[in-house]
């Protein structure tokens, strides 16, 4: 089978280092190569930064297959999928704000907040409020009790596979949310029904989003969607050591490009 792979930049802002990186690791893993522009949060991305990703991919060489997919463009299949997990019971609307998580979390009897992919992993508070409206997050208990233990095979970085029971799951990750108030889908849902979508075998990306995974396999396995191979690659850091911001526009590609370096420049500084 021809490996797919997929580039998946957020029109937010300037392309820099990190992101040449990760498109050129993409572009050479994939038998054949695709873009999705990740615009569902519409008060964030702007069409000029749009065009500014096509200009400055193809200044790079690289070409993909056409047509691009706009995740602006997919709202309905987003819903499709929300409804299949409401249908299987595994959903419920929560109304919290992020200062009433704050405040859930910081009781005496909670103790430690942990930290997961989203931030402080939910508390449950509205897991049996019945509410009818807000933003939707999947019931990671019942999901779990549903698939038994999930796993992915990694090429990346640590290659491997990695396994995920539901204890794991419930403690560090929890209810995540699935559909934002305001732009009902969310990255997770989004990425999960847009990668099988492209029918993408390969999700090649930085070892920043390594976590998130697991909860991209879960959400695969509950929609009975295909779980592709990762592969996490490093992250470019700046001369600091620290990971270039997502707006690190002291690195953006166009400011090289400016300055006269070359797409064979490029890959040096990000050691290819
Ligand atoms: N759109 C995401 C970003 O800009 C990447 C999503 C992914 O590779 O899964 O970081
Ligand atoms: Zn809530």
């Amino acid at each position: 089978m021809d490996r797919v792979t997929r580039f998946a930049p957020s029109p937010t802002g300037p392309l820099h280092l990190g992101h040449a990186y990760a498109a050129l690791v993409a572009a050479a893993r994939g038998k054949r190569f695709l873009l999705r522009i990740e615009d569902i949060d519409s008060a964030r991305c702007k069409p000029e930064w749009e065009t500014a990703i096509y200009d400055d991919l193809c200044w790079l060489g690289l070409s993909w297959e056409q047509p691009v997919m706009r995740q602006s463009s997919r709202l309905l299949a987003y819903d499709a999928a929300l409804a299949q997990l409401y249908h299987a019971g595994l959903t419920y609307h929560c109304t919290c704000t992020r200062g009433d998580i704050k405040a859930a979390l910081s009781a005496p009897q909670e103790g430690v907040a942990i930290i997961g992919p989203d931030g402080p992993v939910y508390p449950g508070t509205c897991r049996d409020k019945g509410h009818l409206s807000g933003a939707v997050r999947l019931n990671m208990a019942k999901a779990m009790e549903m698939l038994g233990e999930t796993s992915f095979d990694e090429t990346g970085i640590h290659p491997g596979t990695y396994r995920f029971d539901a204890g794991r799951m419930v403690e560090t990750i929890g209810d995540i949310v699935l559909a934002r108030r305001d732009i009902g889908t969310s990255y997770h849902l989004a990425v999960v029904v847009d990668d099988a979508a492209q029918g993408i075998t390969e999700v090649t990306r930085g070892e920043d989003l390594f976590e998130a995974t697991a909860i991209h396999v879960v959400l695969q396995r509950l929609l009975g969607l295909p779980v592709p191979v990762y592969h996490h690659h490093r992250l470019i850091r700046d001369d600091q050591g620290k990971r270039l911001a997502k707006r690190d526009d002291a690195r953006a590609l166009a400011k090289y490009r400016a300055e006269g370096a070359t797409p064979e420049d490029i890959r040096r500084m990000v050691g290819l």
